[in-house]
């Protein structure tokens, strides 16, 4: 495996249950990926995380940290020591905004000032900060922000339900003290004695549909400006194009790796990949499913039979409702208050007790049994 994020550890893991010798070569000092270096403390607490690894690790896999792939270690080398290799290295290519100013003291991107805060490193953060983008690093960003003791604005250049982050985020930043800042765009940084001392921002409308279903936000000639002492620039995360060149592999046109959708095969033999690596930017869940697919292709290839079946639980539905259907609600897990929240990384959202989790495991789910086209789950939403 190279990269140790969600999706080489879901092949390691799935590799290894299979009996394979599974070694995992990761740039950064432990396990995880985004989840141990982007996604803050009070979101996704690093001891549960690292329970979750320590499982992984003790089915047999071999972590190697501090294994940069492409410097440290080059693709030829793995090439001769395995017999496969699955690439999962993310999209750590953070992407830049080219505006005056960015060069300027207490400009920053969102990657490195997550990853600083999840190692516990002193970050150089303002009292003002401001932010650029709309999706789950601004969001990040900003409660992180708060939780420093900053005041921060978060500046979109399309309307808020445009927005890529999770929905309960952006309310949950809000409740927290984050301002927003919709249909404006980044015009220039403006500085003195060379650190960041205003953002000038200029207003922006919505004009035709693009490809990506949302309407281009098109600039005006509406200026605004704000005193801040910190920007935080989170415009997107993207593939190491430098990377994949130097490693022999093809690069789609939309910056991605090329692959084959079936069976996760790169341009070049024996090496797979998957996560955001061939999505692009996108969630974990997903990259855990391109994890297990590689596991599956890749025992089939070194095996000569499809054989991942064996080993994973099957699970049949029959078509015949629960005889007795739970009358429960859906249970939520319970933020603490938002003035509290904000003080320290604590986790945010308290699971549900004991006595909900039982409700909510008896619940019926069972919606796709439907008579007539209605469902006949009697379960209650809400
Ligand atoms: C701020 C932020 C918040 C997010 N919030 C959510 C969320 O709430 N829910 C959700 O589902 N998803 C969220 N995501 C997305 C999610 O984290 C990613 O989709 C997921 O982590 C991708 O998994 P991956 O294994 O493909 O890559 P990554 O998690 O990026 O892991 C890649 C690994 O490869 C390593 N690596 C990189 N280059 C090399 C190299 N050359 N040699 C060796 N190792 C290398 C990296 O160090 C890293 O450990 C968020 C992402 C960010 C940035």
């Amino acid at each position: 495996m190279v990269g140790g994020g969600p999706a080489g550890l879901t092949a390691a893991f799935y590799l290894a249950l299979f009996g394979h010798e599974v070694t995992v070569f990761e740039a950064h000092s432990e396990a995880g990926g985004m989840l141990r270096f982007a996604l803050p403390e009070y979101r996704l607490p690093k001891a549960v995380l690292a329970k979750e690894i320590e499982l992984i690790r003790r089915l047999g896999v071999n972590f190697l940290f501090n294994q940069n792939v492409g410097a440290d270690i080059h693709l030829n080398d793995l090439d001769a020591q395995f017999d496969a290799v699955f690439l999962s290295i993310g999209t750590w290519k953070e992407a830049w905004v080219y505006l005056p100013g960015t060069e300027l003291k207490g400009v920053m991107p969102a990657l490195p000032f997550l990853e600083g805060v999840a190692k516990n490193e002193p970050v150089a953060l303002g009292r003002r900060v401001a932010i650029i983008g709309g999706g789950n690093a601004a969001i990040d960003s900003a409660r992180t922000a708060l939780r420093k003791g900053a005041t921060v604005t978060v500046i979109y250049r399309r309307e808020r339900k445009d927005m890529p982050a999770i929905r309960e985020e952006v309310e949950a930043a809000e409740q927290e003290g984050a301002h927003f800042v919709f249909l404006a765009s980044p015009h220039r940084i403006m500085g003195e004695n060379g650190s960041v001392k205003a953002i000038e921002m200029v207003k922006t409308r919505l004009g035709e549909f693009d490809g990506s279903g949302r309407r281009r936000p098109i600039s005006t000639e509406e200026i605004q400006s704000f005193k801040c002492d910190t920007v935080i620039l989170a415009v997107g995360e993207a593939v190491d194009r430098d990377f994949c060149k130097a490693s022999g592999l093809s690069i789609k046109e939309s910056g991605t790796l090329e692959y084959d959708r079936y069976t996760l095969e790169t341009s070049r033999d024996k090496f797979y990949a998957g996560g955001d690596l061939i999505s692009g930017a996108s969630n974990v869940s997903n990259a855990m499913g391109y994890g297990k697919k590689a596991a599956r292709n890749i025992d089939q290839r070194l095996m000569g039979e499809a054989r991942a079946q064996e080993f994973l639980p099957q699970f049949e539905y029959d078509q015949t409702p629960p005889a007795q259907v739970s009358e429960s609600r859906r249970h939520h897990p319970h933020p603490l208050p938002a003035k509290e929240r904000v003080k320290s990384f604590q986790e945010a959202e308290l699971a549900l007790t004991c006595e909900e989790a039982l409700e909510e495991a008896s619940r019926c789910l069972r919606c796709d049994i439907r008579e007539n086209g209605i469902p006949v789950s009697h379960a209650k939403e809400k």
